[in-house]
């Protein structure tokens, strides 16, 4: 069934590092071979097999009306046809930064970049410039690309200054870096009292890279307290979150604001973008406004620019969609819950908005050490392989999330819980 993709695997690693041009596609924790994919239309994906899948992943999440949306796919179409990049400014992207600007009553500027590394990397330069300080908090498991001061792993206490978690970050790259456990409300106090030299806390106040585990609303309002009293700037990382958990991302389900936003995923559907924003003051200290360097050849790329716009436009024309994507994410984790309960397997399920997570799991996980001891992986890889065989393409991963799109049915929800049924009856 996966003949051709396991030639174009090996024909790809003679000449990619792994075969693939990021980590995780090379599905290094359930083992296998990936598909190749070939095209994608609607919900579906098909691989060079001719393999057809239901798309729960949706490219880690930027295509929220699935594969070829006729009104994304036609605005590209008409934009590339007046030239791929002009390294000018254009009249899109002021278009498409006023839809975030009028969305978020927190943000008044957006500056764009090309992913969400560049995004979150960006907004750590802005909120050390702006501050004078040095240090940054992030949390252990949140993800927020592969900048060097954020591959950090964290020591065995409950607060540390990360050492790097790659082989090629200097040591002394990540020595400002400290490291707090998720949802730890002693953990984060115990930075502050040991540093008054933290510029941002960085955080997913929606977790998705280790699965689904959003962050408690007292923990939050104690990053924001913390923020507050010691001259520090909240960084929400919304790369994921945004327009996915909410019209509005995390911020429409939380109660805390950040003072920096990070965007990526939706906001460019499906092309290379990612932004981070802020108000009026703390944007206006980047150049060429400001001292703080930043810049990209390619940022605010009006072919991404177009599809971005569409998308936005789209989803606030229609906010429905959001009461429609969560009902659907919730009959799917709930339908799962329940076969696994009929089949006596542990499972624990979440959802926020559009974005879904399951955990094999006794007992729910509220951060990356209890994710990483109470999960049954093998359980999870075996869940995973299955599922393909049957046409459905999960996250290949525990760690990661799952995303619900437009183009989803009842019908093939249903289909996906029997699938799961099954699968479930031979644990
Ligand atoms: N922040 C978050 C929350 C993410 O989920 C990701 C990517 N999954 C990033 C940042 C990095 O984005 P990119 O892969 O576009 O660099």
């Amino acid at each position: 069934m996966f003949e051709n993709s396991i030639k174009a695997y090996e024909d790809a690693k003679k000449v990619i590092p792994g075969g693939v041009d990021s980590p995780v596609r090379a599905f290094k924790s359930v083992g296998g071979t990936p598909p190749f994919i070939q095209k994608g239309e609607g919900a579906y994906l098909e691989d060079i097999d001719g393999n057809r899948y239901l798309d729960f992943v949706q490219s880690w999440g930027p295509l929220i009306f699935g594969h070829c949306d006729s009104d994304i796919e036609n605005a590209v179409l008409e934009t590339v046809k007046k030239g791929l990049s002009f390294g000018a400014p254009t009249v899109l992207e002021t278009e498409l930064a006023s839809e975030i600007v009028d969305m978020y009553d927190n943000i008044d500027k957006v500056r764009f970049v090309s992913s969400g590394t560049e995004a979150t990397m960006s907004a750590i330069r802005l909120a050390r410039g702006v501050t004078g300080k040095n240090d940054i908090l992030k949390f252990e498991g949140c993800y927020h690309g592969h900048s060097d001061s954020l591959l950090v792993q964290a020591g065995s206490g409950l607060a540390t200054f990360g050492t790097p978690s790659s082989p090629g970050v200097p040591a002394d790259f990540t020595k400002h870096t400290i490291v707090c456990e998720y949802n730890n409300i002693e953990s984060l106090r115990k930075c502050f009292k040991e540093s008054n030299d933290i510029a941002c806390i960085i955080i997913e106040p929606i977790a998705g890279n280790m699965g689904l585990v959003p962050a408690d609303e007292e923990f939050l309002k104690e990053c924001r307290k913390l923020c507050d009293e010691n001259n520090t700037l909240l960084i929400l990382d919304e790369v994921m979150s945004g327009f996915r958990a909410s019209l509005t991302g995390a911020h429409g389900v939380i109660e805390t604001k950040g003072d920096i936003v990070t965007f990526g995923k939706v906001i460019g559907a499906g092309m290379p973008v990612g932004a981070f924003a802020s108000n009026d003051e703390i944007m206006s200290h980047l150049s060429p406004e400001g001292e703080i360097y930043q810049a990209g050849t390619l940022s605010g790329n009006p072919v991404a620019m177009a599809a971005g716009l569409v998308s936005l436009k789209k989803l606030k024309a229609n906010p429905s969609i959001y009461d429609e994507l969560s009902a659907k994410a919730l009959k799917l984790v709930n339908g799962l819950k329940e076969v696994a309960s009929k089949n006596n397997v542990a499972l624990q399920v979440n959802t926020r908005g559009s974005m879904f997570g399951f955990f094999f799991a006794e007992k729910e996980p509220k951060n990356f050490k209890e994710v990483s001891q109470f999960c049954d992986f093998d359980r999870f890889a075996k869940f995973h392989h299955e599922m393909l065989k049957k046409g459905f393409y999960f996250a290949c991963s525990q760690y990661e999330v799952g995303f619900m799109s437009t183009v989803i049915t009842e019908e093939e929800i249903n289909r996906c819980i029997e699938a799961a049924d099954e699968i479930m009856k031979n644990f």
